[in-house]
């Protein structure tokens, strides 16, 4: 069923702690939004939760279809969970059977990275370039793809996650259960490790960036954020490793991909150019065939926290 582009569909964007849901049109706007705790017990009861927006939209909105956006990774024929690390008693879930159940509309299910990926293709700063990937980078890395206008998947849902490349053999232990993934040097976790490592190692500049500690007196990544803009000196270091390895990384997907951009999104980008502009002289430090070909645009993600709704909503159009 075509959805027609006057029409307005629902995104619903569901994390580890909250279930946000918004109305949008088909320029990426979201008309009306509301959010909800995830419940701790998942499955089921995240079904009632969503079903319960839902309808709540419908009642005051004409709704031609629903996006969905997961913190998991979903099979690629589309809404059956292969596995979600931080949302209880979701696998082999649907949701797309689940709420055809309740709603004779449209619907789709997609991971969060992609949809948010999806919303910078369509209305954001990678939009009508060709083609674009995507970190997303918060206390873990996720990934995104678009080729030819299209999300790429891959034959079984786990194409694109570029936070999962090996590129140290037998590194550090990685959530996905294998060693050494770039998520390992380049997340939000590893920049907080940088940053303690050195605090360790001289207590006096540690002393100084504690200055900058949140009310708990330890630091956190927007402690590092304000502390690296204020010049400091562990800040800006911890900063430049993580941008080294991603830069290192950007370099490597160009030859894989050659995309025209690299969107960079997460709590991360908070930091701006200070984190950005040493991504990309690492990547021409470590581009092979350095000279011979233009390189990728490395630019922050438009939307913050309400990517993925607002690209679920428009993956849903079709
Ligand atoms: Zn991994």
């Amino acid at each position: 069923m075509k959805i027609s582009s006057s029409a307005l569909t629902i995104g619903v964007d569901i994390g580890g702690t909250k279930v946000s849901a918004g109305v949008v049109d088909s320029d990426g706007n979201i008309i009306s939004s509301d959010r909800r705790s995830t419940p701790a017990s998942g499955g089921v009861e995240l079904i009632a939760t969503i079903t319960d927006l839902i309808t709540s939209f419908q009642s005051q909105y004409e709704i031609a279809g629903i996006g969905i956006s997961v913190a998991a990774l979903i099979s690629a024929d589309q809404g059956t969970i292969v596995g979600a690390p931080n949302i209880a008693n979701l696998s082999k879930l649907n949701f797309v059977e689940e709420l055809k159940k309740s709603f004779s509309l449209p619907v789709v299910a997609e991971n969060d990275a992609n949809s948010a990926m999806w919303a910078e293709y369509k209305f954001g700063n990678a939009k009508n370039l060709n083609p674009v990937m995507f970190f997303i980078i918060g206390t873990g890395m996720g990934g995104g793809l678009v080729i030819d206008g299209k999300l790429f998947k891959g034959a079984n849902g786990i194409g694109a996650e570029f936070g999962h490349m090996n590129v140290q053999p037998n590194g550090i232990k990685c959530g996905c259960g294998a060693n050494g993934c770039i998520e390992q040097y380049a997340s939000g976790s590893a920049l907080m490790r940088y940053a303690k490592e050195e605090m360790k190692a001289d207590p006096i500049k540690a002393k100084e960036l504690l200055k900058y500690s949140d009310a708990s007196g330890d630091i956190s990544g927007a402690t590092l954020t304000t502390a690296a803009k204020q010049g400091n000196e562990i800040a800006l270091s911890a900063f430049n490793k993580q941008a080294d390895w991603l830069g290192s990384a950007c370099a490597s997907y160009t030859l894989l991909l050659d995309p025209q951009a690299i969107v960079i999104g997460g709590g991360v980008v908070e930091a701006g150019e200070l984190f950005l502009n040493p991504v990309r002289l690492a990547m021409e430090k470590y581009m092979p065939f350095a000279g011979t070909h233009s390189l990728p645009k490395i630019v922050a993600a438009k939307y913050g926290n309400d990517a993925g709704l607002i690209g679920a909503a428009d993956l849903v159009r079709g």
